[in-house]
């Protein structure tokens, strides 16, 4: 192991402004990939200093989505740590003694210009030709008239003293070098009039204070990072080393959103798919393990996870193979797995009432006959709730190639007798039910996709459902007939 791979510290940082999408839970992916396979730790932390863009509710969320996919954390808000809090909100202190240090090394200012203020300025900038960001114009003014104007009540920000001219460059550890223009940097805020740093100042000092060896980030963070590394310089401590994680775009190539069919990690959740097969997928989305096997558990992603294999161009979000990668995983889970997995998820997702109606007991064989036709745990109760509540098929499902409702009754009362025989002779497997309803065709000559087709509307009540046969087997043949009856005095009345 190369000396700077010992004492991997990685964080993941999101900051609580809404659920937890893709492309956060991917850069938690990473970094706690990169943290296992380095016996290094992984941290969490909450940025929540942009009070105004919080979202209620989000920081359970975002820890909840972390528990289902099983990124564990070594320190984080809810389990404390040596380097603590972790929750920026609680270490204002921190930050605002970090601004005022800058101040004293003169390398931030304060200024006091009003939101008003500043976008008049803007506006002004702009109908000049100039770039829109701050003019600098209290980066001369002295220290003591700007803490006159904050003593009587102006709202005052501080700023970064960003040099007017010069490059400042990184190495990203999968980019290469990059370079930036100082010229084109703004005088930032670090500190706002309420008292709270800006991200970047507290991402900063929180990185170096946790002690981040790797900043693990999203791309569109790029363009921070040369302001990051100005701070770095100012306090005059050693910066982290950057990887940034491509953007993924949806199929249009425009920003990923829930018009390209994304949805955040508690929807997942709740739709159907396995966490180990989500894992799965959100890590191939900028990475690459350079093979055509695709399907890998989490310890072989661990093994396997390097810079290299991260791509530059953004990568596309496709929910069609995320569908396919559930399913081979569904199809992959022992029968006995799959049916605690369905009940636990049926019993959070379905009404009291159908939850109630449910035999387990009957799950053992059923779920045996879905596992292949299933992509997701949500398609599982449509397709086997008929086998605990009956609902009546319309009178439009009552067909049978162009046979009328008269001749349609015989066919149905030739089944009934047909299952009655069965009855009594006390042998209901589905080879012989097959046997019967085969021959039975064959005998009336009808197209036996429409003959089984109306068997199937009268039992299930639906068009679509597992294996026939074998479902009027686990249904129960006297089951079977008392549904078929209902359909017959249907199209009776
Ligand atoms: N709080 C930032 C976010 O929400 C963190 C960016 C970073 O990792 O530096 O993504």
């Amino acid at each position: 192991m190369s000396e700077n791979m010992k004492n991997i510290r990685v964080r993941f940082a999101p900051s609580p402004t809404g659920d937890p999408h893709l492309g956060a839970m991917r850069t938690a992916l990473f970094n706690w990939a990169f943290a296992k396979k380095y016996k290094g730790k992984f941290i969490l932390r909450i940025e929540d200093t942009d009070k105004k863009r919080q979202v209620k509710g989000s920081i359970k969320n975002i820890i909840e989505g972390l528990k289902w996919l099983e990124l564990d954390y070594d320190e984080g808000p809810d389990i404390g740590g040596d380097l603590g809090p972790y929750t920026q909100s609680e270490r204002s202190e921190i930050y605002l003694n970090t601004a005022n240090k800058l101040i004293d090394s003169g390398n931030a200012y304060m200024c006091d210009l009003t939101p008003e203020e500043l976008s008049k300025m803007r506006e002004r900038q702009i109908s000049a030709g100039k770039a829109p960001g701050y003019n600098g114009y209290s980066r001369n003014r002295s220290r003591e008239e700007l803490e006159e104007s904050k003593r009587k009540g102006k709202p005052t920000v501080i700023r970064l003293k960003v040099p007017l001219s010069g490059q400042m460059e990184f190495q990203d550890l999968r980019r290469g070098i990059m370079k930036f223009d100082l010229s084109k940097i703004d005088d930032f805020v670090i500190l706002k009039a309420d008292g709270l740093p800006t991200y970047h100042l507290a991402n900063v000092i929180d990185d170096h204070k946790m002690k981040i060896s790797h900043v693990l980030r999203g791309e569109e963070w790029i363009s921070s990072t040369p302001k990051h590394l100005l701070i770095y310089k100012y306090l005059d401590i050693t910066p982290p080393d950057f990887i940034h994680l491509p953007l993924i775009f949806g199929k249009d190539k425009t920003k990923l959103s829930k018009r390209h069919g994304a949805k955040s990690i508690i929807e997942y959740k709740e739709s159907g798919l396995l966490p180990s097969a989500l894992k799965n997928y959100i890590a191939l989305l900028g990475w690459s393990p350079r093979s055509d096997e695709e399907i890998m558990n989490q310890h072989q992603f661990i093994e396997m996870f390097d810079f290299e294999g991260l791509s530059i161009s953004p990568s596309i979000f496709d929910p069609e193979k995320l569908s396919w990668i559930n399913g081979v995983y569904i199809r992959s889970m022992k029968d006995s797995e799959l049916e605690d997995l369905s009940y636990k998820y049926l019993q959070s997702n379905t009404s009291k009432k159908e939850f109630a109606a449910i035999d387990k007991s009957k799950l053992t064989d059923i779920i045996p006959l879905i596992k292949e036709r299933i992509k997701s745990l949500d398609e599982i109760f449509p397709l086997i709730k008929f086998f605990f509540i009956h609902e009546m098929p319309s009178i439009e499902m009552l067909k049978c190639g162009n046979k009328d409702s008269s001749e349609i009754e015989v066919i149905l009362q030739d089944v009934i007798n047909e299952f009655e025989n069965l009855v009594h002779s006390k042998d209901s497997r589905h080879q012989i039910i097959e046997q019967v309803l085969r021959k039975k065709n064959e005998e009336l000559g009808l197209k036996l996709r429409d003959y089984l087709g109306l068997i199937r509307n009268c039992v299930t009540g639906s068009t679509i459902s597992p294996p026939l046969f074998e479902s009027i087997e686990i249904l129960g043949l006297k089951e079977a007939i008392s549904r078929l009856n209902l359909s017959l005095d249907n199209l009776k009345n």
